[in-house]
């Protein structure tokens, strides 16, 4: 790992914090790259919910990094073992740079299971216990080109005590120190690198202690733990963050795990944030919404080869009830409805004869109205899940491309209140 072939150049930081730049050096042969601030692809199993690989690939530009996990492929390993390939071969996949992450982002994961020598991920089939030995040999089996190391997460509660969140940084240095050891005499891992993951719950000295001692391991970027949407507010996540963050390398990458709004994302990169998990276009399209937030910045919308706003009229409804205002955190539930997406099922869609985003270019908006989805819903058509994932992930894909432009050109403000949609943010 010494010889680390992912490299990170930036070649802007806005503000000492921001950072723009390009993720080189990624898979096998190092021939791979991913723009920062950017965003994975989420998978089950390495595919995407409801589509196919050639209904996805009719989607550009998707991230070149395809995310998997270990609650999906655990219950797996003996097929997996047996097949000998590692697991890229077994899911049908081609060119992309396979993410191993310890958990489902997307999925809730019980808590009070971890032990000194073991955590548990859940799969289909319920609970999987890992230790490192277990953990390791599912490495060497899945071959990735990048994974996280094992970590005690079970702090992210703000309930939590002090001495639990002390004891799950330990136990996560402690992780990691192991899984380095097996990997670097590990001849099937060479080439491949190791994210340490950054615990210490809401406790700022916790968190400046993993982050610290994490950062002495030779690791090749850092996964921040514990601070996904539900667990801390707005403000406090950004706190942890930036303090955090002071204690990383610059030329290291930073994935925040658990965070997928827009909002959020934003005040994570605000804050220094490089990669995001894919998982909000997912969640979106499970409860039956259509992503339809705007975040245009050209001067000029009519120019030749962009779409126009991809703007809903924020007039024409209040989709999460009214009650909340942008940045706002449900700490009760992270599944609900969101301002940045309309709901399909609603019967006030039954006529709507627009496409579900002025402008946007995806399968979905080009040949479908709003009128068209709702009758897929409330019929329960499988198509309904199908249309809506293309036109959520176009969405949100776009909006990090969006969000890198605006890094580039000092628009980053602009596309905040374009993605707030007029509603002023609290903190400022
Ligand atoms: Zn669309």
């Amino acid at each position: 790992m010494s010889g680390s072939r992912m490299k990170l150049e930036l070649t802007r930081v806005v503000q000492g914090r921001s950072r723009l730049g390009v993720l080189k050096g990624l898979g096998k042969t190092g021939q791979h790259s991913l723009e920062v601030p950017g965003c994975l692809l989420y998978t089950h199993l390495g595919t995407v919910p409801h589509l196919t690989q050639d209904t996805l690939h009719t989607l550009s530009p998707l991230p070149c990094v395809t995310q998997v996990n270990l609650s999906n492929i655990a219950e797996h390993r003996d097929v997996l073992e047996e097949f000998k390939d590692g697991f890229r071969k077994f899911a049908g996949l081609h060119d992309t740079v396979l993410y191993c992450s310890l958990h489902d982002p997307a999925a809730p994961c019980p808590t009070g299971y971890t032990t000194n020598k073991t955590v548990s991920v859940w799969g289909s089939g319920g609970r999987i216990e890992l230790t490192v030995a277990k953990f390791m040999a599912l490495q060497k089996t899945v071959q990735a080109d990048w994974y996280q190391s094992m970590a005690d997460g079970e702090t992210w509660q703000n309930t939590t005590s002090r001495k639990r969140v002390r004891k799950s940084v330990d136990r996560t240095l402690a992780h990691l120190d192991e899984c380095l050891l097996v990997h670097q005499s590990s001849q099937e891992l060479k080439g491949v690198e190791v994210f340490g993951v950054v615990e210490g719950g809401d406790i700022l000295e916790e968190r400046i202690r993993s982050a610290r001692e994490t950062a002495k391991r030779p690791v090749a970027g850092f996964c921040l733990d514990g601070l996904q949407t539900g667990s801390v507010d707005q403000a406090l996540r950004i706190q942890l963050t930036s303090a955090v963050i002071k204690e990383l390398p610059e030329y290291k990458p930073r994935l925040m795990q658990g965070v997928g709004r827009p909002d959020e994302v934003l005040d994570c990169v605000d804050a220094g944030v490089d990669l995001f998990e894919g998982f909000f276009p997912f969640q979106v399209t499970e409860r039956g919404c259509a992503l339809s937030f705007n975040f245009d910045i050209s001067p000029d919308p009519e120019r030749a080869g962009r779409a126009p706003p991809a703007v809903l009229d924020l007039n024409e409804e209040d989709p999460a009830g009214g009650t909340q205002e942008n940045g706002d955190v449900n700490l009760e539930d992270q599944t609900q409805m969101t301002h940045f997406e309309i709901n399909l099922k609603d019967t006030r869609y039954q006529d709507d004869f627009r496409p579900l985003v002025n402008g946007c270019g995806c399968y979905c908006c080009r040949n479908h109205k709003r009128a068209y989805l709702h009758h897929l819903l409330v019929t329960n058509e499988l198509l309904a899940g199908v249309l809506l994932m293309i036109h959520n992930t176009a969405h949100y894909h776009s909006f990090f491309g969006a969000l890198r432009e605006a890094l580039a050109n000092d628009k980053l403000d602009l596309l905040t209140r374009r993605v707030l949609g007029g509603r002023s943010k609290q903190k400022e």
